[in-house]
């Protein structure tokens, strides 16, 4: 037994353990040096794992996501992609793997067509114009937008612009992709659009996906999640264990799933069923319950 301990040890030393694409250590920023919008702030993100980072709004996320960009700069900690500190020196390096997606849709359109917001990246990134257009297809028809690449982006609904916005994004080919609150600004239509898009990118790509939310739903459905609360990762771990921590989510002012409030009511009345976090694991539950009659 012990040389099986051993070797199998040995085996995850070899192999590694998944890698870690990003790493977070003791960091903490103030926009006035007096009080931090983000404090000691320490996690790690698996290498093409989908995260979901949640919390009240102020607890310092957006700040979090600044920082991983280099948009702002740290006061004290370190960040590191692929085991590479961000410094003044890696900044270019690291941010040309790093893709993001805000929360207003409208804030992100430059170009008079849908074609030419998706250009814009490739032309700051010198890509060949001839290979352009063929770029420019491939990404409109991944985010459903081929049809309306000769459109104006001010005419299309807001989970048309943020589509628009990912087609932007995954044009320049990231290993890295945010959304900060991609979806906060879209009807339950655009919202589910998007959501179904970010699964879709996660399933196919081997893009590290961080996510910035409010809707617990995504959050269930993630592989990660890191609660922030007054500038402080308050919890970190797998969704279905979090999200079960329903009396730590109250009194951080964070719902839990619709899936996890209806099995809680069924067992209330008196139907024995275990505790689920989407409504997957529910119809799972339900047909198990109804086989056993
Ligand atoms: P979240 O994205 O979780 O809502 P933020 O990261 O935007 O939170 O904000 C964290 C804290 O930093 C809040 O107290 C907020 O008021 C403050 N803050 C955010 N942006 C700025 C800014 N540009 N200047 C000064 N303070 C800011
Ligand atoms: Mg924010």
């Amino acid at each position: 037994i012990m040389n099986c301990t051993f070797s199998l040890d040995k085996g995850h030393f070899i192999t590694g353990e998944a890698m870690d694409k990003i790493k977070v250590e003791n960091l903490t920023f103030s926009y006035d040096k007096e009080i931090n919008a983000v404090e000691n702030v320490s996690f790690s993100i698996e290498e093409g794992s989908y995260t979901t980072i949640i919390g009240h709004n102020g607890s310092g996320k957006s700040t979090i996501a600044k920082l991983l960009i280099g948009l702002l700069e740290k006061d004290q900690g370190s960040i590191y992609v692929d085991d590479v500190e961000l410094t003044m020196e890696s900044l270019y390096e690291i941010r040309d793997k790093v893709g993001i997606v805000f929360q207003n849709p409208d804030n992100q359109f430059i170009g008079a067509t849908v074609s030419d917001d998706i250009a814009f990246g490739l032309e700051n990134h010198q890509v060949e114009t001839s290979k352009m257009q063929g770029i420019i297809e491939k990404f409109a028809e991944k985010v459903k937008m081929t049809d309306y690449l000769l459109s104006e982006p001010t005419k299309l609904s807001g989970g048309q612009k943020q589509r628009v916005a990912i087609a932007g994004v995954l044009a320049m080919s990231p290993e890295i992709l945010i959304f900060d609150e991609s979806t906060s600004m879209l009807d339950p239509q655009g919202k589910a659009e998007i959501n179904a898009l970010i699964q879709e990118i996660h399933k196919e790509s081997k893009i590290t996906i961080i996510s910035i939310t409010h809707d617990i739903e995504e959050v269930s459905h993630s592989d990660h999640v890191i609660v922030m609360d007054g500038g402080h990762v308050v919890m970190d771990g797998k969704p279905d264990d979090i999200l079960r921590k329903e009396d730590d989510l109250i009194r951080l002012r964070l719902d839990i799933p619709f899936a996890l409030k209806f099995t809680k009511a069924l067992r209330t009345n008196g139907i024995d069923i275990k505790d689920c976090t989407t409504l997957e694991k529910v119809v799972e539950e339900v047909c198990q319950l109804h086989l056993r009659k």
